[in-house]
């Protein structure tokens, strides 16, 4: 029996494990010098004033809307082909989720449909980074600017993702990131915002702790907030691993060359990469033709050694959805239900060598 190669796999080093054991000796767990720190460096790097650590991708989403002040009869635009997450933080906050369908060469919405799904109610857009490609982020916020819309942009998967050398999450009013273990660096948990102005930012920060301001050098609640906190040594496990980001991308890189080059089978379709922007490779993900019975095939790829699954979800086709909304999702959205059924993502992180990426294309060219 050959080794199995998981699907993802983070690479955390023993540097990374040194910084978190610091800062567990040092008793200071929560809220401390290394979230300072943490978020220091990344407003550095982004180029950006107000750079906030939470405790996940999900909880930058959720606050981004209650900032923006999106509520209960606004609609929001989201990919209905995404991670559920995009579109469970619109329903959090009582607003609707309008799904527009995808691009099937990038997996990224389709900007040609935003405008037709646009109405007096829509209040924000949420375009995502898919898989770490960026999306044609200029044409989304062009569209916003037209119609006033606030423009989240999940780019949980796509750190150091650019669009004409820009890097995402810096285009809309708010950037949204994960450290979630299948992301290119991790922290367990961990989210980062990245908020333009300053009072939507302030009130980001009194949402992630239970609603405090200091008040004349009194702790007020002024909210009912929520506890988003990330721990110091989750933020000291990002300061650790987030100067190594531009390697592993490139790294990443070379293996996606190596796939693009040794996959070869007329039944699978590879992830293309339009002009002026970058892939930072979070999820390889190819689309099977219709003939393939994609989920036999995940099975038979884990009894080759092989961790493969699907990549996203069509977020309308979920049961909650379904129930809720009743769409036609095969109708409306036939790209994203493609990308549902038939994608498979396959393995591609900084552990693996270019014997692995071979191994892996000769079984994929084997599939029939
Ligand atoms: C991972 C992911 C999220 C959720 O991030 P968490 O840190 O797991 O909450 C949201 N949106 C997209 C596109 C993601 O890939």
């Amino acid at each position: 029996m050959t080794r199995f190669i998981p699907l993802a796999s983070p690479d955390i080093k023993d540097e990374d494990i040194k910084a978190v054991a610091d800062v567990l000796r040092s008793g200071m767990l929560v809220q401390g010098e290394k979230i300072l720190q943490f978020e220091k460096m990344t407003a550095d790097y982004f180029g950006v004033q107000n750079s906030i650590a939470l405790s996940n991708g999900t909880a930058t989403l959720h606050l981004s809307l209650l900032a923006a002040g999106i509520k209960a009869g606004d609609e929001v635009i989201v990919p209905a082909f995404s991670y559920v997450a995009t579109a469970n933080v619109v329903e959090l906050v009582g607003a609707t989720p309008v799904f527009v369908d995808i691009d099937l060469a990038t997996f990224n919405i389709d900007v040609s449909q935003i405008e037709n799904k646009i109405t007096p109610k829509t209040k924000a857009i949420i375009p995502v980074h898919e898989f770490g490609l960026a999306c044609d982020i200029k044409a989304v916020c062009g569209i916003a600017a037209k119609y006033n819309l606030v423009v989240i942009e999940d780019a949980a998967c796509a750190l150091g993702a650019r669009q004409d050398s820009q890097l995402a999450g810096t285009f809309g009013d708010f950037g949204s990131f994960s450290f979630h273990p299948r992301k290119a660096i991790s922290s367990g948990e961990g989210g980062l915002l990245l908020a333009k102005e300053d009072s939507q930012a302030k009130k980001i920060r009194t949402l992630r702790n239970h609603g405090i301001e200091m008040i004349d050098n009194k702790m007020e609640f002024v909210e009912a907030g929520f506890n988003y906190r990330m721990t110091d040594f989750q933020g000291a496990l990002i300061i650790s691993q987030f100067p190594r980001i531009e390697k592993i991308i490139a790294y990443k890189n070379d293996l996606a060359k190596h796939y693009a080059h040794l996959i070869k089978n007329n039944l699978v379709t590879l992830p293309s990469i339009p002009a002026g922007r970058n892939h930072t490779w979070q999820t390889y993900h190819l689309v099977l033709d219709k003939s393939l019975n994609r989920d036999a095939l995940i099975l038979n790829l884990k009894n080759q050694g092989i961790g493969t699954n699907y990549g996203a979800q069509c977020i309308p086709a979920q049961l909650f959805y379904k129930k809720k909304y009743n769409l036609d999702s095969v109708k409306l959205f036939p790209n994203s239900m493609v990308a549902y059924t038939q994608g498979l993502a396959i393995p591609l992180y900084e552990k693996l060598n270019e014997a692995d990426i071979s191994y892996i294309s000769d079984k994929i060219n084997q599939l029939k």
